[in-house]
């Protein structure tokens, strides 16, 4: 019997079979999950098709899937609506979604941030994470687990990820304070620091090259990270087997974070 076998939950971020939500479903499905989707609305209706192919690869044919903008109220509004009226309740989110604008997400660029760009990170990578916090306790009665991917550079300066970075700091924190509101409700809330993965977002970050070269130098395992390897850790910090974790981050990085120099 797989650890998730009876547990059902959402997932915001699958663009394509190489984001990290999707290595997520992935390992989660293996387990017994049963995920509901939302994907990034678009007048062409690209990122629904996308995310459809994605997912039909993991074996879900038929997926509960709608969109949502998560800088949006009344998107969110909706999808737990209607997570409520088909499911009645949920036991796990994923949260999987991040966004900058590509400009200020060059080296050296950081300070010429605008108020706008500023505004729009951190609302779309680290307020939604707390705007589905909040909707979570309606439809997670008996309790349940939230996860979201981070990264080190929302703890360390890294070269490129500028903004971004800052938007890091503001998710792990959020973690730990929504955590704390939360746990009396047993809604555990934790996040994965996952090392550098070729996805769409990871493209847009300037450098981005260089942070898998240098990964492989200095981290501790001498090597780049796996799409399954954070799958499994979110297996682990949605299952009940981390039952007492929360408002933690947990570094899948091949032990990069640990050495100093
Ligand atoms: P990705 O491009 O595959 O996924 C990012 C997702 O965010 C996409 O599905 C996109 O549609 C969604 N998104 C952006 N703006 C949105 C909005 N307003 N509303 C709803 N969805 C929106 O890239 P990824 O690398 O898989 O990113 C997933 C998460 O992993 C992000 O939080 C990212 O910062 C984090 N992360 C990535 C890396 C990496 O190197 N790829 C490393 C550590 C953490």
């Amino acid at each position: 019997m797989g650890l998730l076998e009876g547990k059902k939950g959402i997932v915001f971020g699958i663009a394509n079979d190489r984001s990290y939500a999707w290595y997520i479903t992935k390992c989660l499905v293996e387990q017994g999950a049963e995920c509901a989707f939302t994907h990034l609305p678009d007048e062409k209706g690209k990122m629904e098709r996308r995310c459809r192919m994605a997912v039909k690869e993991l074996g879900v044919e038929d997926p509960w899937l709608t969109p949502c903008d998560v800088s949006k109220d009344e998107d969110l509004d909706a999808v737990f609506a209607k997570l409520k009226s088909d499911f009645g309740k949920i036991d796990f989110i994923v949260h999987s979604v991040a966004y900058a604008d590509r400009q200020f997400l060059q080296i050296g660029n950081f300070h010429k941030t605008s108020r706008e760009a500023w505004t729009q990170a951190l609302d779309i990578s680290a307020y939604s994470l707390l705007a589905m916090g909040q909707r979570a306790v309606d439809v997670m009665p008996d309790g349940g687990a939230i996860i979201s991917m981070t990264y080190y550079g929302g703890e360390k300066v890294i070269p490129g990820y500028n903004i971004m970075g800052v938007a890091k700091a503001a998710l792990e924190h959020t973690t730990r304070y929504l955590a704390a509101d939360l746990g009396e409700k047993n809604i555990r809330v934790n996040t994965i620091s996952g090392g550098p993965l070729r996805t769409l977002a990871a493209s847009a970050v300037g450098g981005i090259s260089e942070m898998f070269e240098h990964q492989e130098r200095k981290a501790s395992m001498k090597r780049n990270i796996t799409g399954d390897e954070v799958g499994n850790t979110a297996v682990y910090l949605l299952s009940d087997l981390s039952s007492g974790v929360t408002g933690e981050t947990i570094h899948v990085d091949a032990g990069f974070s640990i050495v100093g120099l």
